[in-house]
């Protein structure tokens, strides 16, 4: 098995979140005075979220440094050091539903002990908590019911198969709602969904 340079991040939970963040919404390219940068694209929506991902970076990296760059609509959190390809050998030219996306065996073994901690960093960067709602007769009358759900949308369907082997590993129901989005929206999965990984902040 290739191990990556430097040795796999110490905190492999940690490693197994932002490799969600990484896969969803995250890419590296080369600096022009050598090196590479990580970025990951938070919206400006969920403050939580751009702090708890750059908190991801330097727990893995520590010493990497991090900056947030402002863009329409959303935060840049860019990292630069020169090992974010050997951490995330997924990188590669163009986008990533035109390429295989596959996990070496170290980043497998990782996934396997932390199926949740990649959940929940796909879910932060390409997914959602909505309510849906539907209507019901009851006792003659119509009556408005809402019920919470989560979307997880990505054109890769080698992404998509990681997120649904992930949940399928912690027992969470899904549904392919179309070509690029998986639903959960049994109940008693959604209950799972919301102990482990909530709605964005
Ligand atoms: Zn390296």
């Amino acid at each position: 098995m290739t191990r990556p340079c430097p040795a796999p991040p110490a905190d492999t939970a940690t490693y197994s979140y932002l490799l969600g963040l990484y896969l969803g919404d995250g890419c590296i390219s080369p600096h022009p005075h050598g090196g590479q940068y990580l970025r990951i694209a938070c919206a400006d929506a969920w403050p939580g979220l751009i702090e708890r991902c750059r908190t991801a970076i330097l727990t893995v990296r520590p010493g990497a440094s991090v900056s947030l760059v402002q863009k329409q609509g959303c935060v840049a959190v860019s990292s630069y050091d020169r090992h974010w390809p050997c951490l995330f050998p997924q990188h590669g030219l163009g986008p990533k539903h035109e390429r295989t996306i596959a996990l070496e065996a170290w980043q497998q073994v990782i996934v396997g002990r932390h199926p949740w901690e990649l959940v929940r960093g796909l879910v932060h960067s390409d997914g959602c908590r909505t309510m849906n709602w539907t209507t019901r007769l009851v006792a003659g009358e119509r009556r408005r019911y809402e019920y919470p759900r989560y979307f997880f949308t990505n054109k890769s369907a080698d992404i998509t198969r990681l997120f649904t082997d992930a949940l399928d590993v912690v027992g969470v129901a899904w549904k392919r709602a179309n070509a690029k989005n998986i639903s959960v929206a049994r109940r008693a999965s959604v209950a799972l969904m919301d102990a482990y990984v909530g709605p964005k902040y």
